[in-house]
C-alpha cells in the first residue's frame, strides 16, 4: 500500500501520526496497550486496516473566513479554535468532503454569513456529514446560530441538485457560545431527518445527535470480537451499557436470552427501540438514563445478568457503575474502550473486586490518530 501525504498535516489537529508508516503506527499502539494493560493479562496483537484511508463515515467541518474574507471549511488546529482550511483529508469519506466543499461554495453564492466565534455574529457554524458506507444514505447537518436560513428552499434545492445522493438535510440550531458542535434544536429541511446503515447484518437508524462509530469497517470487527469474547449460549441475560443506538446488544440478541440496553442520550434510545423493532428483535429492551444509576437499581432489585457489555465514552466508567456491576456479579464483563488510560483505571477496580482479565484485543478504529480502541474480556473468579 502506497503511503499518501497530507498537505495540512503540520497544522491540522486531527491526526497525530501523519508521516508515520501505518505498520509503525500499529506497533506504537500495541506498545501503548502493553504498557498500560500487561499487568492485567494477555494482550492480543492489534487488528489494523487493510486500507487505512478515507475510513471516517462522519465528517465535521468548522467554518470561518480567511484574512482575505474567503469562506473556508476545515478542521481546528490542535488545542485551538483556529480553522485550518482542508481541501482534502486523507481519513475522511471522500464523498462527504465533496459535499462540504459544495456547501462552502454555496455559502458564498447565497451570501450566508459565517459565524464569528469572538463576536457571536453570523449564521453558519459547522457542517456535519454522515454517510452510511453500506446503505449509501447521506445525512447533512447544517449547524446554524439561528433557526432562520434565508432562501432556505433554494439553498436545499441547489445542494440537492449538485448532490442527489444526499438523502436527508437537517438544520441544527446552536445559538450558544460553546465549543460543542451541535445544539439541542433540530429542524428537518429535507428527508426523514436520519439515515440508516447496516453493521453485522443488522440495520440501524442513526439520528444526528446519536453516537455511531466512525469507522464502520473496523466496527464490524470490534463488535464481532466483543460478541465472540462473550461466548453466548442463547439463554443469558445480557446488559448493553452505554449502548448508543443499540448496535452491540442488537447484534448479540440472536445469541442471547434477553438484552437490556441503557443509554443517556434520548435520541439514541429512541433509535435503539426503533432498531430493535425494524430488525424483528423481540428480546431487547432499551432504557434511557445514566448507566451507573441503572446498574445500582438493578443490583438493589437483586436482578441477574450473566454478561455485561460496557462501552463508555473516553472518560471511562465510574465507581457507581463498577461497584453495582460487581454486585450483579455477571460471569463475564466485556469492556469496549476508546481510551486505554481510563480502561486501565477501571480494570484496576474490577480486578480488585473479583474479576480477572482474560485477554484484551486492540482494534485500530482510528488510523493516523493516536486513539486506541480495545475489547477486553473479564471473567468472574467465583
Ligand atoms: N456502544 C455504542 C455507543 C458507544 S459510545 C456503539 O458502539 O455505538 C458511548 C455512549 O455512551 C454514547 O452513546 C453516550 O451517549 C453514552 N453515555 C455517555 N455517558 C453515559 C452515561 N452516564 N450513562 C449512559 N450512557 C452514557
Amino acid at each position: 500500500m502506497a503511503e499518501e501525504k497530507c498537505a495540512a498535516a503540520k497544522k491540522c489537529g486531527g491526526c497525530q501520526y501523519q508521516g508515520i508508516p501505518y505498520k509503525k503506527q500499529l506497533e506504537k499502539k500495541q506498545q501503548y496497550l502493553e504498557k498500560l494493560l500487561k499487568n492485567y493479562g494477555k494482550i492480543l496483537p492489534i487488528i489494523g486496516m487493510e486500507n487505512p484511508y478515507y475510513y471516517r463515515n462522519k465528517v465535521h467541518a468548522a467554518f470561518d473566513r480567511d484574512r482575505k474574507g474567503n469562506v473556508i471549511a476545515g478542521i481546528y488546529e490542535a488545542n485551538s479554535h483556529h480553522v485550518v482550511p482542508v481541501e482534502k483529508c486523507l481519513i475522511e469519506d471522500e464523498k462527504s468532503q465533496e459535499i462540504i466543499r459544495t456547501i462552502r461554495d454555496l455559502a458564498k453564492s447565497f451570501r450566508i454569513k459565517i459565524y464569528d466565534e469572538d463576536t457571536g455574529y453570523g449564521l453558519l457554524r459547522h457542517v456535519l456529514v454522515r454517510r452510511g458506507f453500506q446503505s449509501g444514505q447521506i445525512l447533512v447537518v447544517l449547524v446554524l446560530s439561528s433557526p432562520i436560513l434565508p432562501s432556505k428552499n433554494n439553498f436545499v434545492k441547489a445542494l440537492r441538485q449538485i448532490h442527489p445522493e444526499i438523502t436527508t438535510i437537517v438544520l441544527n440550531v446552536n445559538d450558544r457560545h460553546t465549543s460543542m458542535v451541535l445544539g439541542e434544536r433540530e429542524i428537518p429541511l429535507y428527508g426523514p431527518g436520519y439515515i440508516k446503515d447496516t453493521l453485522c447484518g443488522c440495520t440501524f437508524r442513526i439520528s444526528p445527535k446519536s453516537f455511531y462509530q466512525v469507522n464502520p469497517v473496523q466496527t464490524e470487527i470490534l463488535y464481532q470480537t466483543a460478541i465472540r469474547f462473550a461466548d453466548l449460549k442463547g439463554t443469558e441475560t445480557v446488559i448493553d451499557a452505554y449502548c448508543g443506538i443499540g448496535t452491540i446488544g442488537l447484534v448479540a440478541a440472536k445469541d442471547a436470552g434477553r438484552v437490556i440496553g441503557v443509554e443517556l442520550n434520548r435520541d439514541a434510545v429512541r433509535d435503539a427501540r426503533v432498531n430493535a423493532k425494524e430488525n424483528g428483535i423481540r428480546n431487547a429492551d432499551f432504557f434511557q438514563g445514566d448507566a451507573g444509576d441503572f446498574m445500582v437499581s438493578m443490583a438493589q432489585k437483586g436482578e441477574k445478568a450473566e454478561v455485561v457489555f460496557m462501552d463508555p465514552p473516553r472518560g471511562g466508567s465510574d465507581k457507581k457503575f463498577l461497584s453495582s456491576a460487581v454486585k450483579l456479579s455477571p460471569k463475564k464483563i466485556v469492556y469496549i474502550s476508546c481510551n486505554p488510560e481510563t480502561l486501565a483505571r477501571d480494570l484496576k477496580y474490577l480486578t480488585g473486586h473479583g474479576y480477572r482479565m482474560e485477554k484484551a484485543q486492540g482494534v485500530d478504529m482510528f488510523p493516523f490518530a493516536d486513539d486506541v480502541e480495545t475489547v477486553c474480556l473479564l471473567s468472574s473468579r467465583k
